[in-house]
């Protein structure tokens, strides 16, 4: 689809109990594509008047929502499956024009994104409690699952569409009417994801999409309310600490899904075609711009030369161009910042002894481009290992001991996911036991599954999102003492 028609059918105001209105005080927030700088189009802005007015269209959706039969919910949930699938392509023009990430990167997001959908409708109707005896005799012991309330849902632009889904999905099948803030570099696929909803078939206000170029002011504005019972937020490990105090002085329910620093084990027995397959993947999907990203390569000093040799000739070779242009494998990063960091981060590592064995630098001309990078033999005392990268390069480490190898991956404060390649399951099942981090992929590049709990550990996070686990973040345990 052509950028021009995606946005005409994209629409650009505030998504408030049901309306589309633009913010109460005029201001627009200008979307820019990352490939060229240049803005591309705008969308309203929501002030705190404008938030705390979604808040209360959600709260007054949400009984109704709630009463709802579970299987009409599902039923909502399965339409937003099917026509997010119809319309893959006008979700994936969007999503790669604002954010710039390739157009096979975007229509996996669809993909992956709709599969929430299509997950949380089947898991609304089997949201069971239990019975049970009470251990000392003379009455049973009831735990029902009620939903939480209202839910203010703030996402990052890196995955615009699927991490609003991962939240919408769970928190509608669990009976929550919702408020989504998105990133401002990405408003548009966010208020896409509205518009499907109410073709969905979701009553007026229980889902509501409010952009706000003051993010801070307007997220505490809706916490502040009493309606508000849950706060799930996916970003950045300083912002999440950020809200959780916020959400501290109303002791509300959180899931925090925040960074992540990922260390890849390649094992001396690994399958050097399964490690330089699954390195790429862990390492390049989206180029890089992903709280999944394997930031650090450990790598055992037997295999390192060839494992250095083959990941840099497989990234040396990925196209990178507009993400809208058909033949791109990577896009550019998402804004001037961004790249910068990156750039900061290789300079640094080379200035302490790293060997570039591919790319190591950013393009002359317009548009937020890094070249998809290998570096070997990175010092232990580079910031490139300690920060996450967000973006197309890999930093190799050599080591001789696995005890080691698992000590350097588990030293930091995030625990999001790590990886190991190994042809034995055994010791791979043993070092997947030993890594800190929530989630560990085994001789694979790639663990996010909407029908498995995604989360981290430490810094990187509480709570998870998918799988069975997703959907009771949005509902209150209530337990009932009954004597019959
Ligand atoms: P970010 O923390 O800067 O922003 C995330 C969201 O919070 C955006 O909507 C932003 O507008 C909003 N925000 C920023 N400051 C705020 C404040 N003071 N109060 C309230 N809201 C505020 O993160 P980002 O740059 O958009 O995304 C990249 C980060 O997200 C990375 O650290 C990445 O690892 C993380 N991430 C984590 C996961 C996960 O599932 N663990 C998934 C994707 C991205």
């Amino acid at each position: 689809m052509k950028l021009s028609e995606a946005l005409e059918q994209c629409p650009t105001e505030l998504l408030v109990g049901g309306d589309w209105r633009p913010g109460a005080d005029g201001r627009r927030i200008t979307v820019h594509d990352p490939a060229t700088a240049e803005p591309i189009a705008s969308c309203a802005s929501a002030s705190e008047a404008d938030a705390v007015a979604a808040v209360d269209a959600a709260a007054l959706a949400l009984p109704g929502w709630a009463a709802t039969p579970a299987r009409e919910r599902s039923a909502v949930l399965r339409r937003a499956y099917e026509l997010m699938t119809e319309r893959a392509d006008y979700f994936a023009t969007l999503i790669s024009a604002e954010n710039g990430k390739a157009l096979t990167d975007a229509r996996a997001e669809v993909g992956y994104a709709a599969e929430f959908f299509r997950w949380y409708a089947e898991e609304a109707v089997r949201l069971a409690g239990t019975v049970q005896h009470a251990p000392a005799g003379g009455g049973r012991i009831l735990v029902d699952r009620a939903p939480i309330g209202v839910a203010v849902l703030v996402t990052p632009w890196n995955y615009p569409a699927a991490m609003a889904t991962r939240k919408i999905g769970p928190a509608l099948a669990a009976g929550c009417a919702v408020v989504l803030k998105p990133a401002g570099e990405t408003p548009l696929t966010a208020l896409a994801v509205g518009a499907l909803m109410a073709e969905a078939g979701a009553p007026a206000g229980v889902v509501n999409v409010v952009p706000a170029a003051r993010s801070g002011a307007v997220v505490a504005a809706m916490l502040d309310r009493p309606a508000v019972r849950k706060l799930s937020f996916t970003g950045s490990t300083e912002v999440g600490r950020t809200l959780l105090r916020t959400a501290a002085d109303r002791v509300l329910s959180t899931s925090m899904e925040l960074g992540g620093n990922a260390p890849f084990l390649v094992l001396e027995d690994a399958d050097p075609d399964v490690a330089v397959a699954a390195a790429l993947l862990a390492k390049m999907r989206n180029g890089g711009e992903a709280c999944t990203a394997a930031n650090r390569f450990y790598v055992h000093e037997s295999v390192a030369d060839e494992f250095g040799a083959r990941l840099a000739a497989a990234m040396g070779a990925l196209r990178v161009g507009p993400g809208l242009d058909p033949g791109t494998e990577v896009g550019p990063l998402v804004n001037a910042a961004a790249r910068t960091k990156v750039a900061e981060l290789v300079e640094d590592a080379v200035a302490r002894g790293a060997r570039v064995l591919t790319g190591g630098r950013a393009p002359a001309g317009r548009g937020h481009y890094y070249e998809p990078t290998v570096l070997d033999r990175v010092a232990p005392d580079s910031a490139i290992l300690a920060e996450e990268i967000f973006g197309p390069v890999a930093p190799l480490v050599r080591f001789r001991d696995e005890a080691d190898a698992i000590r350097l991956a588990n030293d930091t404060e995030y625990g999001l996911v790590s990886y190991v390649c190994t042809r034995d399951l055994g010791r791979g099942l043993a070092v997947a036991g030993a890594l800190e981090t929530g989630m560990v992929g085994v001789n694979r590049g790639v663990v996010s599954d909407p029908a498995a709990p995604f989360g981290g550990v430490k810094q990187s996070g509480l709570g998870r999102e998918g799988g069975h686990e997703g959907i009771l973040e949005y509902t209150e345990t209530k337990y009932i003492a009954a004597d019959w």
